[in-house]
């Protein structure tokens, strides 16, 4: 342990995801002469690339992780060092590292993401994915599997549920249909035909990685730890994996509905409770012989023997080395709350991305969601209102959170998300129009008042545009409503 240093900063960012890394970029084009330090615990950082503007608010991008010095070719006036905060002293504003440095900062913005929340945190048998470092040690237990459990309905299972091959899987989910943190139970609907269906030769992993943690690119490449974890994966994170396990099958799923996980137990524990593997001749499964390393019970009673259990239950906020004798306001979620400035309640302490939590009035038709795309955002608006701030200038809130907005892949099908796509906070008063063709598209439109509140988009529809007009300009659509989702109409048309 060296001895306390301590080093002055105008503006120092902990974390180096997507929101630390858009953050002091930004800060570094705002502020050229200023002295921007980013500090990390992870030893690669991740980097924006091939950034397109699809439309006002969509937005599309890869990610690519990079050794840190790549920040620090592109901006001068940005030091990176791969430390991990201990504590945080607001009041001095003043940041403690682990190996005992000081750094102290006129003003602070903390990246910090999240933290995987896991079913069972020691259990070895249980798996959580986060980051590059976790991807590699689940392809590697899945390459001996036969069986695995995926616990969790969100982007992620959905994701795993679609690439892994080769591998009995058993989706354990809470709700009534799959994928429902992104789609209501129609587009669910849709997708199950394909939980079981083989991928054609084009949906094979890609050849180009957008994740990497190539050691030959950092010379400072180790394995991440639960303490220290790198920055987490994003878009298109699992097309470019190889995610297959010991069988000769392609994809073989079973969903059990509406159960959360009660019990896991070891071999022996079974056997001492007088339990057994429930036993369903109706489940794709073949029967295999012995025992399983690990079983799961179900709230349903059911038993199910696996190699291993995929815990992607979501993440918490990341913010355990800031709270300590500071005064932080917390949100319900455990995130840091932020004012419309992305300003959290300790004076000249910023937060974005996935550690924080929004607390202003939002438009009518944004709200957060612990998304790639929002840390970006989050991460660029940050900078400028720390910048802002020093010189009083007084800046709107960006565009970008006029409109939520989101674009996915999920079974192979371009997924698109606008405003209130599941009708959230919109109550019964509210309409559906749907449009669905079998295995080629899915449009759903939300309506309230006769106007376009919220649209689910599956497939290539081509609307995406117009239906984001339509949302944000407000257009009374009564009159042509019958018709907007007529496939013969040119909506794009309709309304010019
Ligand atoms: P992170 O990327 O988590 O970065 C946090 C950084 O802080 C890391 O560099 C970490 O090393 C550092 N850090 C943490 N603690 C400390 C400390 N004490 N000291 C110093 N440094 C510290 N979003 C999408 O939009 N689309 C998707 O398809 C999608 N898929 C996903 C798949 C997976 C498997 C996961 C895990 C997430 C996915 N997400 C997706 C969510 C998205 O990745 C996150 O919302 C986004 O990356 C958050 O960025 P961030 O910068 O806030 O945090």
């Amino acid at each position: 342990m060296t001895d306390e240093l301590e080093y002055v900063y105008k503006y120092v960012i902990v974390g180096g995801g997507i929101a630390g890394v858009t953050c002091v970029e930004t800060l570094s084009a705002l502020c050229p002469d200023e002295r921007i330090l980013l500090l990390t615990s992870s030893n690669l950082v991740k980097a924006v690339i091939n950034y397109q503007k699809v439309s006002k608010t969509l937005e599309s991008f890869d990610v690519q992780e990079k050794p840190m010095s790549y920040i620090q070719n592109d901006c001068p006036n940005v030091q990176v060092l791969q430390k991990t905060i201990v504590s945080l002293d607001a009041k001095n504003h003043m940041l403690r590292t682990d190996d005992g440095c000081k750094f102290k900062y006129q003003k602070l913005c903390i990246c910090t993401g999240g933290k995987p929340k896991l079913i069972a945190k020691d259990n070895t048998y249980v798996v959580g994915i986060r980051d590059t470092e976790s991807v590699q040690e689940f392809q590697s237990r899945l390459q001996k599997a036969r069986r695995i459990v995926i616990v969790g309905n969100g982007g992620i299972a959905t994701e795993l549920v679609y690439e892994v091959e080769g591998c009995e899987v058993l989706w354990a989910i809470k709700d009534i249909s799959i994928s429902s943190t992104f789609v209501d139970p129609g587009a669910a609907q849709f997708f199950l035909p394909h939980l079981n269906q083989e991928k054609s030769p084009d949906e094979k992993p890609l050849k180009r990685l957008k994740y990497t943690s190539d050691k030959e690119t950092s010379v400072e490449f180790q394995k991440s730890s639960l303490q220290t974890p790198g920055g987490a994966l994003g878009p298109d994170w699992s097309s470019s994996l190889e995610m297959k396990g010991s069988q000769s099958l392609c994809h073989c799923v079973h969903v059990e509905y509406q159960v959360e996980v009660t019990k896991l137990w070891c071999p022996e524990e079974l056997s001492n409770a007088c339990k057994a593997e429930t036993t369903n001749t109706d489940l794709p499964f073949s029967q295999h012989t012995g025992s399983w390393p690990i079983y799961v019970e179900l709230t349903n009673g059911k038993i199910y023997g696996c190699d291993f259990v995929v815990s992607a239950t979501g993440v918490t906020p990341n913010t355990e080395p800031f709270t300590e004798n500071n005064e932080f306001q917390m949100a319900s979620d455990g995130g840091l709350t932020v004012n419309d400035r992305l300003q959290t309640s300790e004076k000249d302490v910023y937060a974005a991305g996935d550690v924080c939590t929004t607390s202003w009035d939002p438009a009518p038709h944004w709200f957060q969601m612990r998304l790639w795309t929002q840390a970006r955002q989050m991460g660029a608006y940050a900078a400028k209102s720390m910048v802002a701030d020093d010189s009083g200038e007084e800046i709107p809130l960006d565009f970008c959170f006029e409109l939520f907005s989101h674009v996915t892949k999920f079974f192979n099908y371009k997924v698109i998300l606008l405003g209130k796509y599941n009708a959230q906070g919109l109550g019964s008063d509210h309409e559906l129009l749907l449009r669905v063709t079998k295995g080629k598209e899915y449009v759903k439109a939300v309506i309230q008042d006769g106007r376009l509140q919220g649209a689910v988009l599956i497939g290539d529809t081509d609307l995406e545009e117009t239906f984001e007009n339509l949302i944000l300009n407000q257009l009374d659509l009564t009159p042509f409503k019958n018709h907007l989702l007529e496939s013969a109409i040119d909506v794009e048309d309709f309304f010019d």
